[in-house]
């Protein structure tokens, strides 16, 4: 094979051995990964730019991997750059710690992160307005909106356009409403997948890549949505944009301070969230101590 005959594209989906990849002349391949790939070890993840020998009848083969800027293993996904983290204001009615848990999760994968609040309209401008400087002193910018009125979705389709972006957030909160008012032609996209690739749909390490008509992707990601402290305890603190900034300021009087007991500690304080941060320092001392004994 000579360069000239590999064209690029990205990988929007994958099932076992098959590859839909996306071409960026527009059309979409369903391809194969020849076993040369196998055997050194190359994994193909979902958001991959690749190289591609076209064959015949919309088939192909993934010649190589191009190098990626980013990687998530949980989900497998290539080259995201963003997770857009949405929950409701209400229906169901926000929930700090629920929240927390997410935005913990959603910091230790080092993506950038948006948080986006959804039905806008269930709640009055007062409520909205304590919202803001409540997440303001938590170290986040939420972006409000409203799928049901579009309120603030073109300034989240602003920041979408031209990126790889994990959506995240439990159920319930719009995720899906978000998703078609941002594709309204979703139902097509996923019926001509899914007709190839059908098994893979509801397991949970499947992620599938949605084309934004402003360019960029989202992914649906269901591996987030029940988010688990897979981390390593110290590094936890890091997770809290609040702890960081008073970490910047000074520092704990021990190097392996986990800021719960020690004296002289820099973390600990009155700031809002860090009965929270001892909440999910037990969580995840719990879940360091469950994967030790599996070894
Ligand atoms: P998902 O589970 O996160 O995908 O949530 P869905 O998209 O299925 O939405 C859950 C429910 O919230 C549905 O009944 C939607 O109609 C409703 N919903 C979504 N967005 C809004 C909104 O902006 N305002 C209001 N009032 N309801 C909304
Ligand atoms: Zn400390």
């Amino acid at each position: 094979i000579t360069e000239s005959d590999l064209i690029q594209g990205t990988v929007i989906a994958s099932q076992a051995n098959f590859y839909q990849v996306r071409l960026d002349s527009n059309e979409s391949l369903l391809c194969t990964r020849p076993t040369r790939l196998k055997k050194i070890g190359q994994s193909v993840f979902v958001g991959d730019r690749v190289l591609v020998k076209s064959t015949e009848f919309e088939r192909g083969a993934i010649a190589s991997v191009l190098p990626r800027e980013t990687e998530l293993e949980r989900p497998p996904i290539a080259n995201a750059q963003q997770i857009l983290l949405v929950f409701a204001l209400e229906e169901p009615t926000l929930d700090p710690v629920q929240l927390s848990r997410f935005l913990v999760k959603a910091e230790s994968t080092k993506l950038k992160l948006l948080l986006g609040l959804n039905k806008v309209d269930l709640i009055c401008p007062e409520k909205q307005k304590a919202w803001q400087e409540r997440l303001c002193a938590w170290g986040y910018e939420p972006y409000f909106f409203s799928v049901q009125t579009s309120q603030g979705v073109p300034s989240l389709q602003k920041v979408l356009a031209n990126k790889i972006t994990i959506l995240a957030g439990p159920s319930g909160v719009g995720k899906s409403s978000l998703t078609s008012l941002l594709i309204p032609e979703i139902e097509v996209r996923v019926g001509e997948v899914s007709g190839k690739l059908q098994k893979g749909r509801h397991t949970t390490r499947h992620v599938e890549l949605f084309e934004l008509p402003s360019g960029g992707y989202i992914a649906d990601s269901p591996g987030f949505n029940q988010p688990h402290f897979d981390f390593s305890v110290e590094s936890l603190v890091n997770y809290f944009p609040e702890a960081r900034a008073r970490l910047a300021e000074n520092t704990c009087k021990f190097h392996n301070c986990i800021h719960k007991d020690e004296p002289d500690c820099a973390v600990k304080g009155d700031w809002e969230r860090y009965p929270y941060y001892l909440k999910f320092l037990e969580e995840a001392i719990a879940f360091q101590e469950a994967t030790a004994h599996k070894k």
